[in-house]
C-alpha cells in the first residue's frame, strides 16, 4: 500500500516520521525494502499564522486540497496528516469532497472520502492495549482546551481528565512546543515544568490518570516512558506503527 504523509509541522517530527516507517518496514520485510510514500511537506510559517488568527476554515481547505492531491496525483491508499492539532478540522478533510475536472480524475464530476488515518485512533488503540479508560492529554492548547480530541477519544469511551483548572501552564506548554520542541530545542528546565505538571496528578488519588498520552508530535523529544511510573502514550509512535501497517499490507 502506499501512504501519503501531509507533514512539516513540524518538520522536526516529520523527520521521526520518515525514518521511523521506512526502518520499521525494513526491518520487518527485510532486503531493501523500504516504504512506499508520498511525503507532502507544507510551510509550518504559513499554517501557524492561520492558528493564530483562528483561521480553521482556510486551514481546512488548504488540508483537504493536499490530501485530495495524495489520494488523486499521487494514488495514496491511505492519508496521514502528521500532527494532532491539525486534527481539529479532520472531518472537513475527511470529506465527502466534489471533485470536478480540474482535478486529475478520470470522470467529470465525483464524490469522495480521503482514507484518513486519524491519529486519534491510533491513540485509542494504545490505550485499549495498556487498558487506559482515563488518561492526562497533553499537547498544544489547541488540543489540550479544545473538543476535537477529546471527543474523538470519547468516541473510544476514553476520558480526557478536565485540565481546565491550569491556564497558565496549558499556556508554558504550548510555548515550549512551538517555541522550542518545533525547532529542535530540549531544554532542562522546560522537561522539568512539564514533569512536574505531570506529578501534579498523584499516583494514590483520585486524580490519577491511567495513562499520559503525548498529543503533540513532538513531545516525545522531552517526555520519556521512563520519567513517569504510568503508561506514556505516544501519539507519533501510534501513529508511525499503523502506518506501517498499512505499508506493509
Ligand atoms: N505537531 C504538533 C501536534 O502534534 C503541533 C504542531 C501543530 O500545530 O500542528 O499537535
Amino acid at each position: 500500500m502506499r501512504i501519503g504523509i501531509i507533514g512539516g509541522m513540524s518538520f522536526e517530527s516529520t523527520l521521526h516520521y520518515y525514518e521511523q516507517i521506512n526502518r520499521q518496514v525494513n526491518e520487518r520485510a527485510g532486503g531493501l525494502t523500504s516504504a512506499d510514500l508520498v511525503l507532502r511537506s507544507v510551510n509550518f510559517e504559513e499554517y501557524h499564522q492561520l492558528m493564530e488568527v483562528g483561521d480553521w476554515e482556510e486551514i481546512a481547505h488548504r488540508l483537504s486540497f493536499e490530501a485530495l492531491d495524495l489520494v488523486l496525483k499521487n494514488r495514496c491508499d491511505y492519508v496521514a496528516i502528521a500532527t494532532n492539532t491539525m486534527h481539529k478540522v479532520a472531518d472537513e478533510v475527511l470529506g465527502p469532497h466534489e471533485v470536478v475536472n480540474n482535478v486529475v480524475w478520470p470522470s467529470t464530476s465525483t464524490w469522495i472520502d480521503v482514507p484518513l488515518v486519524h491519529i486519534g485512533d491510533c491513540i485509542a488503540d494504545e490505550c485499549k492495549k495498556v487498558g487506559a479508560k482515563r488518561v492526562l492529554l497533553l499537547g498544544t492548547k489547541f488540543t489540550m482546551t479544545e473538543d476535537f480530541m477529546k471527543a474523538l477519544l470519547g468516541t473510544h469511551d476514553i476520558e480526557v481528565m478536565d485540565t481546565s483548572n491550569y491556564p497558565e501552564e496549558i499556556d508554558e506548554i504550548n510555548r515550549i512546543i512551538f517555541e522550542e520542541l518545533c525547532h529542535g530545542i530540549v531544554t532542562s528546565e522546560s522537561k522539568e515544568f512539564m514533569m512536574n505538571f505531570v506529578y501534579q496528578f498523584p499516583a494514590d488519588s483520585d486524580l490519577r490518570p491511567d495513562a499520559i498520552v503525548l498529543g503533540c508530535t513532538e513531545l516525545n523529544m522531552i517526555l520519556e516512558p521512563d520519567d513517569v511510573d504510568i503508561p506514556l502514550i505516544d501519539s507519533t509512535q501510534a501513529h508511525i506503527d499503523k502506518l506501517v501497517e498499512l505499508c506493509l499490507s
